[in-house]
């Protein structure tokens, strides 16, 4: 079964189309990793997957439901931004309980499912501490924590990690790896970094002006680009 299926998607600003009839598909447990310049329609993409941004024309199904007009807080689906929009007045833990709280998690669950998440990003110690007392990737991690106690069926990704330095985003690539080999759920991840797409992706989108220009397995992308764009964005081979 597919976790996620993008049909035909359009998205208008006024007289700009900034998506031009873009499908996607990603199966159950699958890391898809959505790459292409600034500006050609990543966020916009994502947002509407959340539901952050209306559907001009098209369809968004998660599993087996049309989600078009769906509210965000009940399409099951987690976001982490490349801002960690962590509640700076709130604790760590929280931060972690704010999600589940409003949608109602029994206080049990909610306390099993903090330490669960907490003990899987080794940040127990951080939990009493407010977002101004951690480090970027520190924060980062929370961030993502707030995300996986909430235990959603698609986890949306927006470059979390291009605020963080270079050796930093190299260290958090491998453990969001391993955060996907353990906990398996289906992820897109919006990134302009060809390296961090081809190594954690299973399939990759690469997109241009609004469209998908190839979408294939990193291998594919890399040795047998669709056309000169994909060629040059992902750096392949001449
Ligand atoms: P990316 O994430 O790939 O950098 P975006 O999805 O943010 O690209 O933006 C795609 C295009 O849509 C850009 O040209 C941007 O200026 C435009 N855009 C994004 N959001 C809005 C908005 N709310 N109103 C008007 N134009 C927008
Ligand atoms: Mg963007």
């Amino acid at each position: 079964m597919s976790s996620l299926t993008v049909r035909n998607l359009r998205k208008n600003f006024g007289m700009v189309e900034v998506l031009k009839g873009v499908d996607l598909e990603a199966k159950t447990g699958e890391f898809i990793a959505l790459v292409g310049p600034s500006g050609c329609g990543k966020s916009t993409l994502l947002a509407m997957i959340a539901g952050l941004e209306s559907v001009s024309s098209g369809e968004i199904w998660i599993e087996d439901r049309l989600v078009n007009s769906v509210a965000p807080k009940d399409r099951d689906i987690a976001m982490v931004f490349q801002s960690y929009a962590l509640y700076p007045t709130m604790t760590v833990r929280q931060n972690m309980l704010f999600g589940m709280e409003s949608r109602g998690v029994p206080k049990a669950e909610q306390v099993e499912a903090i330490k669960r998440v907490a003990a899987l990003l080794q940040i127990e110690p951080l939990l009493e501490r407010k977002p101004g007392q951690l480090s970027g990737g520190q924060r980062q991690r929370v961030a993502m924590g707030r995300a996986l106690v909430r235990d959603p069926k698609l986890f949306l990704f927006d470059e979390p990690l291009s605020n963080l330095d270079a050796k930093l985003r190299v260290d958090m690539r491998t453990e969001i790896k391993k955060l996907h080999h353990r906990v398996g759920k289906t992820t897109i991840y919006v990134t302009h970094d060809q390296v961090e797409a081809m190594t954690l992706a299973s399939r990759i989108a690469v997109m241009h002006q609004g469209e998908v220009q190839q979408f294939a397995d990193p291998d594919t992308i890399y040795n047998r680009p669709a056309n000169m764009f994909v060629a040059g964005f992902m750096g392949s081979p001449a």
